[in-house]
């Protein structure tokens, strides 16, 4: 195997005065800041408009394209994609050639001839982008590196879970279903680090046919008899009665995830997060929702489905308001969301693909500053941000900057900014030859399609 766990105190970046208190870092798909200062300013998201009053909030600048797979892959290691690799969900091979996403679009149109027609006779081979394609270390593992012990949670791109000193609940982890409940010999497949803790997790998820009626009710207004066939429905990406009940059931698998490494690894100096349903509710239902126009939508579809967006920014603010519940006075949190969403034009409709619309960043905790905006924040920005608050020298080869005006006199007071490293240097590269199960491969491709980012 040849893989240590890490290198603790890697030269360079060793951690010096540990940080008081733990970090989390919370990955929320999709937030737009016109839907959390509507819905704060009228009192439903009481957890959000806490982290506002108490701490810093502000617009998220992204970068395009905005994908989830790239921007998630970029918030981590702060990197811009052509160094950490990850431009797209996925990449093709051609007699020996790999090519990316955007060979395929917007290449020359020799290529873009030569790979359709591969892809038409079925020669071209797809690859989804895992945890082997990261180039750059992402924020938990310069933690690790550092000494410090730090753990993720389904974030993008975790999966196969490398060894560390804390935990890694792999992204892979929430499609499950399809590895089939008997065959335990598949789940040795580095879903998660340490190993042992996916069996642990294994009964705690909930699993979509668990969600009641009364659960469904909360997000459509339908008879039971229908809202019956929408627990029955096949997974069907894109689709609100195909989708509801997954991405419902991953949402409550991750919180629980969350929950369990947590009660196990008290002593993270770090843990990360990523949650996907408000994402997922805005692909699906954002035209019956209250910031859509009214022509794309009947009046009878937004009495049922004009809810199902708002229902899930408040799953997230529920779910915040726990973790919050379970943080000490000396804890920080940074939430943060990868893009926003918005309308195109009447033949694109509603999508985060164009335009870049803007996600959020709230900063909450002793370490930053109370009620105060954040401005001109980038997604580049987390990952500097997040290593400064650790303790940890930036590396000179970050895109963006540590947001300064988010921390508090104090803290900066007692721990000044370290002198720039040149690098983290190269990432320790995760044992092969794993491959994805086929029935998982299948579903995230045919996910990944619903979502308008594949054909
Ligand atoms: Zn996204």
């Amino acid at each position: 195997m040849g893989e240590g766990v890490t290198d603790a105190g890697r030269p360079g970046i060793a951690v010096r005065d540990r940080p008081e208190g733990r970090l989390f870092v919370i990955g929320i798909d999709g937030l737009a800041p016109f839907i959390i200062d509507t819905m704060i300013e009228q009192g439903e998201l009481p957890v959000f408009g806490r982290l506002q009053a108490e701490g810093c909030y502000g617009p998220l600048r992204t970068i395009s394209p905005t994908n989830s797979s790239l921007l998630w892959t970029t918030i981590a290691t702060g990197r811009h994609h052509r160094d950490h690799g990850v431009d797209h969900f996925r990449y093709y091979r051609l007699f020996g050639r790999r090519y990316s996403h955007f060979d395929l679009r917007k290449g020359p149109w020799v290529t873009k001839r030569l790979l359709r027609t591969a892809r038409m006779l079925g020669f071209l081979r797809t690859t989804l982008f895992d945890n082997r394609h990261v180039r750059e270390m992402p924020f938990w593992e310069v933690a690790s590196h550092a000494g410090l012990r730090a753990g993720v949670v389904n974030w993008w791109h975790t999966w196969p879970a490398p060894p560390t000193d804390g935990f890694v609940v792999s992204d892979r982890l929430l499609y499950w279903r399809n590895l089939g409940d008997r065959d335990s010999s598949r789940l040795r497949s580095r879903l998660t680090y340490p190993e042992k803790l996916a069996q642990e997790l294994r009964p705690l998820r909930c699993r979509p046919e668990d969600l009641t009626i009364g659960d469904l009710q909360r997000y459509v207004r339908l008879p039971e008899k229908e809202l019956r066939r929408f627990t029955e429905a096949e997974y069907r990406a894109n689709s609100l009665r195909g989708e509801l009940h997954f991405f419902v059931a991953a949402d409550r698998s991750c919180e629980r995830f969350l929950d369990h490494s947590l009660d196990t690894y008290d002593d993270a100096d770090l843990v990360a997060a990523y949650f996907r349903s408000p994402d997922l509710a805005q692909h699906c239902a954002f035209q019956h929702s209250a910031w859509a126009q009214e022509r794309h939508s009947t009046p009878e579809e937004r009495e049922q489905f004009g809810n199902v967006v708002v229902e899930t920014y408040r799953d997230m603010d529920l779910m915040l308001g726990r973790l919050m519940e379970r943080m000490g006075p000396e804890d920080g949190l940074i939430v943060v969301s990868d893009h926003g969403f918005t309308f195109v034009d009447e033949r694109r409709g509603y999508c985060h693909r164009y335009g870049e619309p803007p996600g959020v960043i709230f900063a909450w905790g002793p370490q930053f500053r109370e009620g105060a905006p954040i401005e001109a924040a980038d997604v580049y920005d987390v990952a500097p941000t997040v290593v400064r608050l650790l303790g940890l020298p930036a590396s000179q080869q970050f895109e963006g900057h540590c947001l300064e005006q988010v921390l508090a006199p104090r803290f900066i007071e007692e721990h000044p900014a370290r002198v720039p490293v040149p690098g983290y240097g190269p990432r320790r590269p995760i044992r092969s030859g794993i491959r994805t199960p086929p029935g998982i491969e299948k579903e995230i491709l045919e996910h990944l399609r619903g979502l308008g980012y594949l054909k």
